[in-house]
């Protein structure tokens, strides 16, 4: 089946455009996969990559959820119709982490949601070690799967270091901090977290969660060097800001913090704080394909992904004639909670 072709392109210059590209081939090679995106995901690092994107050709989109239409001759686990997804980084397969499995460490790979591939298209040819079939049929719960992988991934990263009770903070209530703080509502732990936005606060409390802003946590005397599980999940930062300077105040003697966010320049810090509490960190490198498979068995049509869906995904606006609003829309915290973008 030849099917329609677009694609979402973002320039500096002139803003988004919908731009015809090449019909989708009728032969499939090796273990290419043939896919119809049917919803994407804007996630805070597409919002960050707009702000900071220079060029004329940027391709977004790195959480979706697509259709299977065509399937190469050495495709073994996929079939046409079934529904897939897959990380943001696509894996070559082939380099000494990818032999190991290690995808999210690929040496090669390319990254969906960067100038050369995006999941806002018609159509998109992957290969099949890169995706994951759901059978969950709720596009927007289906695409939220990948968020979700990321809190479990974190917790992943915990359990190696056998520490994944205790008292817990999350720094960020945005779509990764909410996610994860229901990964650890499921897990029996009630996290605390810490939120400046007043909506993504009433969010979070909705969910039945605990958050402060971080004026009224520093206030708190109960919370200095009070958690021993500490998430940074504050979002994409190149200027030093974020939740990193204020971990040392909240966490305990050998406390552990896993980096979600993303610190893209260099910044100076007082390593004595951290050194003082014996912390341990942990920089989370994407996720593992294996969390993703997890995550997918134990999410996918429960009640719990439907409530998380049902609370965070605030828009859904149509490809093609929405796109920029969907953007716009999701650039303003005190609007949007997850917003998404329907393809079909
Ligand atoms: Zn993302
Ligand atoms: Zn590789």
């Amino acid at each position: 089946m030849r099917i329609n072709n677009k694609e979402c392109l973002y320039s500096k210059q002139n803003g988004f455009s919908i731009v015809p590209i090449d019909l989708s081939p009728t032969v499939l090679k090796g273990s290419e996969v043939l896919i119809r995106p049917e919803m994407v995901g804007i996630c805070g690092s597409d919002l960050y990559h707009l702000e900071t994107y220079e060029g004329e050709n940027l391709r977004l989109g790195h959480e979706w959820t697509g259709q299977v239409l065509a399937v190469g001759p050495d495709v073994k686990s996929i079939a046409i119709s079934d529904r897939v997804t897959s990380s943001a980084v696509l894996a070559c397969g082939k380099c000494p982490h990818c032999q190991k499995r290690e995808y999210n460490f690929c040496v090669q790979s390319e990254i969906l949601g960067s100038e050369k591939i995006g999941a806002l298209r018609s159509w998109m040819i992957i290969e099949e070690h890169n995706l994951l079939k759901t059978t969950e049929s709720d596009l927007k719960a289906a695409t939220l799967l990948e968020v979700i992988a990321v809190g479990e991934q974190a917790y992943l990263h915990l359990a190696a270091l056998n520490n994944t009770s205790g008292a817990t903070l999350i720094f960020g209530a945005g779509s990764v901090g909410l996610c994860l703080a229901e990964v650890a509502k499921r897990k029996g732990i009630k996290p605390v977290i810490i939120e400046l936005t007043q909506t993504r606060k009433e969010r979070a409390e909705k969910l039945g969660h605990e958050v402060y802003t971080l004026s009224q946590a520093l206030m708190n005397p109960k919370f200095d060097h009070h958690f021993g599980i500490i998430f940074d999940a504050s979002g994409d930062h190149c200027d030093g800001k974020g939740a990193w300077s204020f971990i040392a105040h909240f966490g305990k003697k050998e406390f552990a913090a896993v980096m979600i966010a993303k610190y893209t320049k260099k910044f100076s810090f007082n390593p004595d704080a951290l050194a003082k509490l014996s912390a341990r960190l942990i920089w989370m490198r994407g996720v593992h394909p294996d969390c993703l498979i997890q995550t997918i068995k134990d999410w996918e049509k429960t009640e719990a992904l439907k409530r998380l869906t049902n609370e965070l995904v605030s828009h859904v606006f149509q490809f093609e004639t929405e796109t920029s609003k969907a953007f716009e829309t999701a650039g303003n915290q005190n609007l949007a909670g997850k917003v998404m973008i329907k393809l079909t």
